[in-house]
């Protein structure tokens, strides 16, 4: 699945906020947004209105930026959101909510969304004793999310370790640090997703 590849710093200068896309370097004083901020690019300092599309548009791709996910394929979010039922936002964000690269990053076990889908990538995790390289594999209430017991002993994940010890997840997982595992308790509500997006306006920019 293709990913943005380009300069992160500049999409959080681009929507104005910090999105922690970098893991430790977004909570030092060499965080773009705190050097520079304004907008990237030769206007970048120039003060412009949005028009109400601009508004929405510019949500959604705060969204996309968040969860590093390519158009076509946040399409497909929409699209499966506004199937289930109950209200398609906050389905939305569950449904990014439930990514394993995700998960692994909210578990604390990578320190930035990049650097969980890399570490699934490559085969470092299994759910429920198998082991799973999809990064948007969705999990579900009761699954198991473990480091692969060939790569707990690496120094890399006993760092990774000893981060995440330092780290509260949020209430719909549970955590075991010292032996990096943890556990999905249920589906996470939309006041135990601390993203900064205003979902609502994502519905409506899809739904003209
Ligand atoms: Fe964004 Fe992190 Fe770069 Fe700061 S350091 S601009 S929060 S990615």
């Amino acid at each position: 699945m293709a990913r943005y590849t380009g300069p992160v710093c500049r999409l959080c200068r681009r929507e104005g906020i910090k999105l922690y896309l970098k893991g430790e370097r977004c909570y030092t004083d060499k965080c773009a947004i705190a050097r520079r901020p304004y907008a990237p690019g030769q206007h970048g300092q120039e003060r412009r209105k949005l028009s109400e599309y601009g508004i929405r548009l510019r949500e959604k791709q705060k969204a996309r930026r968040i969860y590093g996910i390519m158009e076509r394929q946040f399409r497909r979010y929409f699209e499966k959101a506004e199937k289930e039922k109950g209200v398609t936002g906050e389905n939305l964000l569950r449904l990014l909510e439930r990514r394993l690269d995700n998960v692994v990053y909210r578990l604390g076990f990578a320190s930035s969304r990049a650097e969980a889908r890399q570490l699934v990538r490559h085969g470092h995790f299994t759910v429920n004793g198998r082991k799973v390289d999809i990064p948007s594999y969705l999990v579900e209430p009761g699954d198991e999310i473990a480091v692969r017991e060939k790569s707990k002993e690496s120094p890399k994940f006993q760092e990774l370790a000893a981060q995440a010890a330092h780290r509260t997840p949020p209430a719909w997982l549970e955590v075991d640090a010292a032996n990096l595992r943890g556990r999905v308790l249920a589906l996470p509500t939309r006041d135990q997703i601390d993203v900064p997006i205003q979902e609502h306006l994502i519905v409506e920019l899809y739904s003209k």
